[in-house]
């Protein structure tokens, strides 16, 4: 008997995309302005099945668009093509060995590889993933605009729109900005549920105080104030504060949340799967975390809706993620999304897509229109 998962992947094409955003953004370990830089991997199948992933690199965080785009046109290409469906595990370890780092574009792969399994087979990439057990996940969305006013309005938009998380990028200018910009919100939104995200932006000497002014607008956490290096650092700042303490750049992988926990440096853990170099690793980061305690957030990176719904995904079905995600750039700082329909916020909460695959495609003449490079090969 044939059946869909013995078809064998027969072509696969990749674009290197750079998609506008609406302002700039600071974050403690860099700026991202104008664009962003994305790659976007299909695979199609013997049969004809297509799936879709992306790979959503930041230099200054996981890593170069080059690198994702080596890795998928070069590296990953001798491992894909002429494969079954069947044999993704295996796939994804022989691309894992063909070439080191590069977790974006392997997120990407196994993304894709998920997607075309769930079309052929007909169910979610979350059953692929061992069923959803949650239908909405709570969305948070970050504030990181030099403008601090522009910010504001950002948050009145979220507020019509019932999204009552937001993320306060700090870090990047100074003490006093950070703590004007948590006074004003307090103000201005008494009920709104805020987090603090330094993205390493704080020298180990001087942090203690400035995060114990911090705890004090209670934040429902404080996310990696330190460079990822200092597992110390954020050991002690952990034991003095009065909040939980999330590590987001400190754990990349399964070793290093196994590392995060030995040296009990956080409460909490931000997991995303351009980190974890895919999105069953990410579940088994979770799983990790949750052994120990720990709570876990489903983080980004800045991303299209196509990488959101693969987060969407690997978020329903893991128990774990319990702090809600992150998934806010293609309705909130995109000005135009790739997905051929908008990616799925209601009620503050993103909705788990039902349909088979990632449940949504991307739109291929959109992805023409933003695409400076692509590349198509056949097995
Ligand atoms: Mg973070």
């Amino acid at each position: 008997m044939v059946r869909p998962t013995d078809d064998f992947i027969a072509r696969m094409t990749v674009w290197h995309l750079q998609l506008p955003v609406l302002s700039a953004r600071d974050h403690g370990i860099g700026r991202v302005d104008q664009n962003i830089d994305i790659a976007v991997v299909e695979l199609q199948t013997s049969g004809g099945y297509k799936g879709y992933g992306e790979a959503s690199p930041w230099s200054v965080f996981t890593g170069s668009v080059e690198a994702s785009l080596g890795a998928l046109t070069r590296y990953a290409p001798p491992y894909v093509l002429g494969r079954k469906l069947s044999d993704r595990q295996a796939i994804l370890r022989d691309v894992n060995h063909a070439v080191a780092h590069c977790t974006e574009a392997k997120a990407a792969l196994e993304t894709a590889l998920l997607d075309v399994t769930g079309i052929a087979l007909g169910v979610s990439v979350a059953e692929l993933l061992g069923g959803a057990v949650r239908d909405r996940i709570p969305l948070s969305c970050s504030l990181a605009d030099p403008d601090f006013d522009a910010d504001i309005a950002l948050v009145e938009r979220l507020q019509a729109d019932q999204v009552n998380i937001v993320k306060l990028k700090t870090g990047f200018a100074n003490h006093r900005f950070d703590i004007m910009r948590l006074e004003e919100l307090r103000k201005r939104f008494p009920h709104l549920q805020i987090r603090v995200d330094y993205n390493q932006g704080l020298t180990p000497f001087g942090a203690e105080e400035k995060l114990r002014d911090v705890a004090e607008f209670r934040p429902d956490f404080i996310e990696q104030p330190v460079p990822a290096r200092h597992f110390d650092m954020m050991r002690r700042l952990r034991e003095g504060l009065s909040v939980p303490l999330l590590a987001d750049e400190s754990v990349f992988s399964l070793a290093d949340m196994h590392r995060a926990i030995d040296e009990e440096i956080c409460d909490g853990v931000s997991i995303k799967i351009m980190k974890s170099g895919g999105l069953k690793a990410a579940q088994d980061i979770a799983a990790l975390a949750e052994a120990k305690g720990l709570a876990a957030y489903g983080g980004d990176m800045f991303e299209t809706g196509l990488a959101h719904l693969a987060g969407t995904h690997m978020v329903a079905a893991t128990p774990n993620i319990t702090l809600g995600c992150e998934f806010y750039q293609a309705k909130y700082y995109l000005k135009e999304d790739i997905l051929s329909v908008p990616f799925p916020i209601e009620d503050g909460a993103v909705v788990v897509p039902k349909t088979a695959g990632l449940g949504i495609v991307p739109n291929l003449d959109k992805i023409a229109h933003y695409a400076v490079h692509s590349v198509s090969l056949e097995s």
